[in-house]
């Protein structure tokens, strides 16, 4: 019994079973969920990841100017929810794991997401960059109606108090005319 131990000891310094972290780097394999991050140039500001995270590790404040966009390392459980729900492809889970840090304030990422200022009041209220992006994807079927993407722009483009009293029915009506003919 003695015997087989010490074999096994012997066996095990001359060819180790662990790897020889943090001397020597660890590379993870493909499909390692590490540290999650937003491409902000991708990033339009929607909160989907947010609604889906479960341990709610991604939040979002809006303030006057953009919607800060933050998530912590430090409730993430590395399940790879945002990444699947994200609709723009603009969060990703890297290959990235040492996230120790001193302070919770720096086990962090985020992302912010200047708003679309109303066209009445001057208000901002929405993200931009979403509204960008969902004009762009519905250009082309607009187009198939000759609708340009300014009109759909124009109709959208007041916050929820002006659009109670600037009145826009009649062009809404007729926009929608134009889209069921
Ligand atoms: S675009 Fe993707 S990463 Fe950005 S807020 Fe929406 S779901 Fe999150
Ligand atoms: S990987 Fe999972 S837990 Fe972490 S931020 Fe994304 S959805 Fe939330």
């Amino acid at each position: 019994m003695k015997r087989h131990i010490i074999l096994e000891g012997i066996r095990g310094s001359l060819n180790p079973f662990t790897t020889k972290y943090p001397k020597k780097s660890y590379i993870p394999p493909d499909g390692f969920r590490g540290a999650a991050e937003y491409d902000a140039e991708r990033c339009v500001g929607c909160g989907a990841c947010s609604q889906q995270c479960p341990p709610g590790a991604i939040t979002y404040t809006d303030d006057e100017k953009e919607r800060k966009l933050r998530l912590s390392y430090g409730v993430c459980s590395f399940c790879g929810r945002c990444e699947e729900v994200c609709p723009w492809d603009a969060i990703h889970l890297t290959k990235k794991y040492e996230l120790a840090v001193y302070n919770r304030e720096d086990a962090e990422t985020g992302v912010d997401i200047p708003f679309f200022q109303c066209t009445e009041c001057g208000r901002p209220f929405f993200p931009y960059p979403q509204m960008k992006a969902s004009l762009e994807k519905v250009g082309e079927t607009l187009a198939e109606y000759g609708i340009k993407q300014e009109e759909l722009a124009n109709l959208i483009s007041l916050c929820p108090t002006c659009s109670f009293t600037v009145d826009k029915m009649p062009e809404r009506r007729m926009f929608m005319r134009r889209l069921v003919k």
